[in-house]
């Protein structure tokens, strides 16, 4: 096992600058999960951690060792990548082993960690099958136990999990995570999918345009976004953002005045008729039932329910936000229905609307 660092890395194709001046140090053991849209450059930085890709400015670390000019094979990380990559004519036993034969590994220490593999993936039973008599997520397991039974310093995992439906992919998440406990080895895990990033991380650094936005754990990134671009990226469904504007020592959102809090306050410098963006969660909008300071009225436009919750989609007068609701069974809301809705100022954010950062 080993800690992964990298520092100041960039990689050019031509003009395209994929990767910009990425620097961060994944501790021994830990588990990084790489996010962001596509093209954020995500696969490009875990490819030049595997050797797969050359890297234009920067080094990167394996333990303490440089590793930029070391080739794949020596550099002693294990790549999962999702198309599982299985040999079609071997076995599975044959397939986990692989790795070891070349090595010249004996044959009793292959059978020995062959089992052992195979054991703490739960696919004892397939060892004899070819991969085609598998389902989609015990091939993936196959291709993780491929990876593990080398026993590398480093998992690269490039969205592993994408080629299975849904429900497979919750329990192969779990696995993983339970899998990373046992093992402890050091996993960066690239994905586009947030909800991976936010269950399995123990940080996460989000991407966007090649450049690092931020890395905390899931908790940090959930509730302190340092940008808009952070704040809309996590969480599901998206953040709602709404333009504002500071007008005597209140902030107007859709012509409703919102009295500012003396913290808020301390904390930005309002001038007068400067431009913000606020920021609200879909699971922190309520209904009211009695009025309050700072309600909204809104039109329901669409429902969709989801069990427990039924999200629904309402106009204001400007603009139309996303509410995730508790309602009870005996709740009736329709189209076209008028509801009084309001959130608490301590889930509010807003960012600067210039360049996105969060000031609140
Ligand atoms: P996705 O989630 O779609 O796989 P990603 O975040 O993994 O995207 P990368 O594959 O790392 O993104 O690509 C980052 C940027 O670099 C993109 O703009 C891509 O078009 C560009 N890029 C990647 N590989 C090459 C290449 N071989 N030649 C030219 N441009 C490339």
């Amino acid at each position: 096992m080993a800690k992964v660092s990298l520092n100041q890395i960039t990689r050019e194709f031509g003009s395209v600058i994929a990767v910009s001046d990425i620097t961060f140090e994944i501790p021994d053991g830990e588990f990084w999960v790489l996010v962001g849209p596509s093209g954020c450059g995500k696969s490009t930085i875990l490819r030049m951690i595997a050797g797969l890709e050359s890297i234009t400015k920067g080094e990167i670390y394996i333990g303490n060792t440089l590793v930029n000019l070391i080739p794949p094979r020596q550099r002693d990380v294990a790549m999962v990548f999702q198309n599982y990559a299985l040999y079609p004519h071997m076995t599975i036993a044959q397939n986990l082993s692989f790795g070891l034969r070349m090595r010249k590994v004996d044959p009793v220490t292959q059978n020995r960690r062959v089992e052992s593999v195979a054991r703490s993936l739960n696919i004892e039973h397939l060892l004899q099958r070819k991969p085609k008599q598998l389902s989609g997520g015990q091939q993936q397991r196959v291709a993780l136990g491929r990876a593990m039974i080398r026993e590398p310093k480093a998992f690269l995992l490039d969205e592993p999990l994408s080629n299975l439906d849904a429900q497979l992919r919750d329990e192969t998440r779990a696995f993983l995570k339970q899998l990373h406990g046992q093992l402890g080895i050091t996993t960066i895990y690239v994905t586009h999918d947030q909800v991976e990033a936010m269950t399995l991380a123990d940080k996460i650094v989000i991407l966007d345009e090649g450049k690092i936005q931020q890395i905390g754990t899931p908790q940090t990134i959930y509730h302190r976004p340092i940008n808009r671009m952070v704040a809309t990226f996590i969480g599901s469904p998206t953040m709602n953002i709404l333009p504002a504007i500071y007008s005597q020592d209140n902030l107007s959102i859709q012509g409703q005045l919102i009295t500012l809090s003396e913290f808020i306050k301390k904390q930005i410098s309002f001038t007068e008729s400067s431009r913000f963006e606020v920021g609200i969660r879909p699971e922190n909008i309520s209904l009211s039932s009695s009025f309050k300071e700072g309600q909204f009225l809104a039109i329901v436009e669409a429902i969709e329910p989801l069990g427990r919750d039924n999200l629904v989609r309402v106009v204001l007068p400007n603009s139309e936000i996303k509410l995730n609701l508790y309602t009870p069974f005996s709740w009736t809301g329709k189209l076209g229905d008028r509801l009084r809705i309001y959130w608490s100022l301590d889930h509010l954010f807003i960012f600067d609307s210039f360049t996105g950062k969060t000031l609140y």
